[in-house]
């Protein structure tokens, strides 16, 4: 079937997977979840898609959590549209690429759960995202934190970077030194753009498995989005393998 046709038939299928799950046990009480918590909409499958297909595809049950609704992207002014549009249509852009992934939850700031709190694309604090993973581990009991690496092409630290990858890298390092997540993946944007960069990876996972997979899931962000999303990166991301840092 056509992409489009696979991605409707996905949601169909995630919803009723959903519903089944929720009669035998709420998502809250899922134990240790795979959850890839990211910036922005995007970050996660540049960054990951190949990991986050060969967690669906071992069976896991995965979360994909965006600490913003990437209203603060600058297309969102040639576009001619206000930021709270803008958000909206990146958080269903994150929809439907976790539906086409097959992951058990997508989780936004500004809705379903308002218990979850995020931040604002351009703003996003520390403390912020603390109490994301706080409010997460306190849900699932423990979790497997899959985020940005502090050393990303972006974040690039110390020296500064996109500051709300680094927020979200920076409360993950705390939150690993003070035992709230002891289990942390860390994937680098743009490891093929730099790979001088990346010559202390921890590992490098090949996508042979799963690229056409990321592939897909990149293209919604492509073709969905008319510019919200950097198209380089997405284009880089499509036969990107991916550098892992673990703490
Ligand atoms: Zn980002």
């Amino acid at each position: 079937m056509d992409r489009r046709s696979f991605i409707r038939a996905s949601v169909i299928t995630t919803v009723a997977f959903k519903m089944g799950v929720a009669a035998a046990a709420p998502a809250s009480a899922v134990s240790n979840p795979a959850v890839y918590l990211f910036a922005h909409p995007d970050d996660e499958v540049i960054a990951a898609g190949g990991d986050i297909a060969t967690h669906v595809a071992a069976g896991q049950h995965v979360i994909l959590v965006t600490m913003t609704r990437g209203e603060g992207t600058g297309a969102s002014c040639s576009m001619g549209i206000r930021p709270a549009e803008a958000g909206r249509r990146r958080v269903q852009e994150i929809r439907d690429v976790g539906a086409y992934l097959g992951v058990q939850e997508v989780i936004a700031p500004g809705e379903g759960d308002m218990s979850f709190v995020g931040g604002y694309d351009g703003a996003l604090r520390t403390e912020r995202v603390r109490q994301a993973i706080e409010w997460l581990v306190e849900r699932h009991g423990s979790i497997r934190l899959k985020t940005h690496s502090p050393w990303d092409r972006y974040s690039s630290w110390p020296e500064g970077g996109h500051m709300d990858h680094r927020a979200v890298s920076e409360a993950t390092m705390q939150a690993h030194a003070d035992g709230l997540v002891t289990d942390v993946r860390m994937w680098r944007l743009g490891h093929i753009v730099e790979p001088e960069r990346n010559s202390d990876v921890s590992a490098v996972r090949p996508l042979s498995d799963h690229q056409p997979v990321k592939s897909a899931a990149v293209d919604i962000y492509m073709e969905g989005v008319a510019g919200f999303s950097t198209p380089a990166m997405l284009t880089e991301a499509r036969t990107a393998d991916e550098g892992v840092d673990s703490l």
